[in-house]
């Protein structure tokens, strides 16, 4: 699928996006698609464990380590509402609300920045607390698949305010994008909004507007334009569009 894939990464990637869409077009309960997806996130840690035992040892990651969870997420609709779903359903009013409150304050610094300027705000995810994820079973794809093998250089990225020393593990990394890429791909191929988002500026719209899964579940776009992924230079409709291309069907 990739060119860049391996071949057992292009395997992962058939056989788990065959596998989410087989289930996406199955069901006709709509509480159940979103349930399919997240079932489809455990594909991420058996991709782990069958990843060559070298790279996983270089895995510096470490409970409490928070550098990656200063930059921004780009995610698909679904996964915004996987973790506003969990959010509603764990944590408490006040929680809740305070949640809301930081999500909003990070949809208003981010608005009308470039992807590049979104980077060296460095803002710390809404969701992150005392070091740790607070939706750690519900995380983003793009939080699942990030490993690092140098945690000194994550922070060196943070501090600098930009991404010059490369902390990735090829074992690993190629294995987490062929089934994050494999998911979304899926989601996309069933007729889901094939639009990338920032997670903090969406998660605000999932937790104060329930019309936004209602959306999704028509298969329309879920969030509005200014929940978008920023480009590099501007505002292009088709910037970080993922489209339908009969791989799964
Ligand atoms: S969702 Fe969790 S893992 Fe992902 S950036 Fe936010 S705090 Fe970090």
């Amino acid at each position: 699928m990739c060119a860049a894939f391996s071949p057992e990464e292009d395997t992962l990637f058939e056989k788990t996006g065959a596998a989410v869409f087989r289930r996406l077009r199955k069901t006709r309960n709509p509480a159940e698609l979103l349930a399919a997806i997240r079932g489809a996130h455990k594909e991420f840690e058996r991709a782990y464990a069958t990843a060559p035992e070298t790279a996983r040892a270089s895995v510096a990651c470490r409970a409490g380590c928070d550098a990656c969870c200063h930059v921004p997420v780009g995610v698909q609709a679904h996964e915004v509402l996987i973790a506003a779903q969990h959010v509603q359903t764990y944590f408490s009013p006040e929680a809740l609300e305070a949640l809301i409150v930081r999500a909003e304050a990070h949809r208003a610094a981010f608005a009308g920045r470039t992807s590049v300027q979104r980077l060296e705000l460095r803002t710390p995810c809404v969701l992150l607390k005392d070091g740790n994820c607070s939706i750690y079973d519900a995380r983003p794809e793009a939080c699942r698949s990030h490993h690092s093998h140098d945690a000194q250089a994550c922070r060196t990225n943070l501090e600098s305010g930009r991404e010059d020393l490369d902390v990735y593990i090829p074992g690993v990394r190629g294995r987490m994008f062929a089934v994050m890429l494999a998911i979304d791909q899926a989601a996309v191929e069933a007729g889901f909004d094939g639009r990338a988002y920032d997670f903090g500026s969406a998660l605000h719209e999932a937790l104060t507007d329930s019309l936004c899964a209602v959306r999704w579940m028509q298969r329309k776009a879920a969030f509005s334009e200014s929940c978008r992924e920023a480009g590099n230079d501007g505002d292009d409709e088709e910037s970080g569009v993922m489209h339908a291309e009969g791989y799964f069907q």
